[in-house]
């Protein structure tokens, strides 16, 4: 890659040729015109690249791919309609019934249901592993059917940081590829590719769009896994639904990211829209602006709260007291996400009398975009369980959960005083 992040943020994936849009346009199209009946074939049997019909591929998403998979050192991409689409399908791609997956414990809800229950419900088993498991009960997780590992290099809304470079030793001493859901760093702060990851995919609902406009999720490949050493026989054997493509043969190191658009986007139908990947891309042109403002109104609150008496804990990986903070110096040093989680003194009541006071921060379930907002799951998304049934999730009480935003570090800090002169 010869140009740096920010200049993909804003040009990368799309070139427009003499006279064209000089901005991405929306090619709001569901089907392509063709002279030859021939060349249309070709395109049905994979033997050309062209676009004939949106749910396989569309050129406002085609370019939106280019640039996410520049952004991410990947060889190619794919967007989704939404992230729980790109997580599911970035384990169905190469996992079928009677395979295993082993995951990190501390990941996002949605993801963990879709694994824990769906999948399962389809016959995929799930090893979920601790996120202070050590090298070696990493290793013991594993079993002969294992076909992949997945984690959130920062997870939601725990905010633990994978030690990445780890779980890719013990997933390629076992020839399984290694999946990062990367969503709250981006790969403005983090790129997992450089640390031995496969697969990368991504909630782009959040920081990446960062305007809470547009649901949306990607799978980026990088293309460096040799999927013939691990037998993924649905990869390296024909595919008879295409005149028995072999997609190691005829797309090489993009055999996965191809397969999961020829087969599993054709079947199973989770596509983008195009004007959804529009804003999407009006948001990544952005991002490298972004994503530091954030993280450092996050720095500047998190150290506040830290300091302030009515504050019983503050969990964020970028202070010294965060017992996240090496790994995030290792895989994020330039910050790791606006997300900050912390406990108000006085438990529940107090937690919520805090948030209701907020003025400039808002309460909403959404995270990482460019509004400050605040969520208590204790009276919200999680408001029908107990206080033991709270802590067995990891949540407590008086936890809330602080997504900063872009705004002016000053006006935030001035919301957070007076709301905590109320309690
Ligand atoms: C939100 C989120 C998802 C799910 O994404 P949707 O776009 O809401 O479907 C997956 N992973 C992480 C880390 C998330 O934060």
């Amino acid at each position: 890659m010869g140009r740096k992040i920010s200049t993909a943020c804003v040009q990368g994936g799309y070139e427009p040729k003499d006279g064209e849009a000089r901005v991405l346009p929306i090619i709001q199209s569901t089907t392509y015109k063709y002279n030859s009946a021939d060349t249309m074939g070709k395109l049905f049997d994979l033997e050309e690249d062209g676009f004939f019909y949106t749910r396989l591929a569309n050129p406002t998403l085609d370019a939106v791919e280019r640039k996410i998979a520049e952004l991410e050192g990947g060889v190619g991409a794919m967007l989704t309609s939404s992230g729980q689409a790109a997580s599911m399908m970035s384990v169905t791609n190469i996992c079928h019934a009677g395979d295993h997956v082993v995951c990190a414990s501390a990941i996002y809800g949605g993801t963990f249901n879709l694994f824990n229950k769906t999948l399962r419900e389809l016959g995929i088993d799930f090893t979920f592993v601790n996120p202070t498991a050590s090298e070696d009960e990493l290793m013991a997780a594993f079993k002969d059917n294992t076909r992949a590992v997945f984690t959130e290099s920062l997870a939601n809304p725990s905010l633990v940081v994978t030690d990445i470079e780890m779980y890719a030793r013990c997933a390629h001493a076992h020839n399984v590829p290694l999946i990062v859901d990367n969503t709250f760093p981006t790969p403005i702060n983090c790129r997992p590719f450089e640390f031995g990851a496969d697969i990368v995919v991504h909630s782009t609902t959040k920081y990446m769009d960062g305007h809470a406009v547009a649901l949306g999720g990607v799978i980026v490949d990088s293309g460096k896994f040799d999927w013939k050493k691990g037998g993924y026989t649905m990869l390296t054997e024909p595919d008879e639904t295409y005149h028995g493509v072999v997609y190691t043969e005829m797309f090489g190191n993009m055999a996965y990211i191809v397969k999961a658009r020829t087969h599993l986007m054709r079947d199973m139908g989770a596509q983008a829209a195009p004007m959804n990947a529009f804003l999407l891309n009006l948001g990544l042109e952005t991002l490298h602006l972004r994503v530091p403002r954030h993280c450092e109104n996050a720095a500047v609150l998190a150290e506040f709260l830290e300091n302030n008496d009515k504050i019983e804990w503050v969990n964020y990986p970028g202070l010294k007291s965060s017992e996240y903070y090496e790994l995030a110096q290792k895989y994020m040093p330039n910050g790791s996400s606006g997300v900050i989680s912390f406990g108000v003194k006085g438990g529940r009541d107090a937690a919520a009398k805090l948030m209701e006071s907020l003025k400039l921060a808002a309460m909403v379930i959404h995270v990482a975009d460019a509004r400050t907002s605040v969520l208590h799951p204790a009276s919200t998304t999680h408001r029908q369980m107990s206080d033991e049934q709270l802590a067995d999730c990891g949540i407590s009480p008086n936890m809330i959960r602080l997504s900063v935003g872009i705004e002016d570090i000053d006006d935030i800090l001035d919301d957070f005083k007076q709301a905590l002169e109320k309690i």
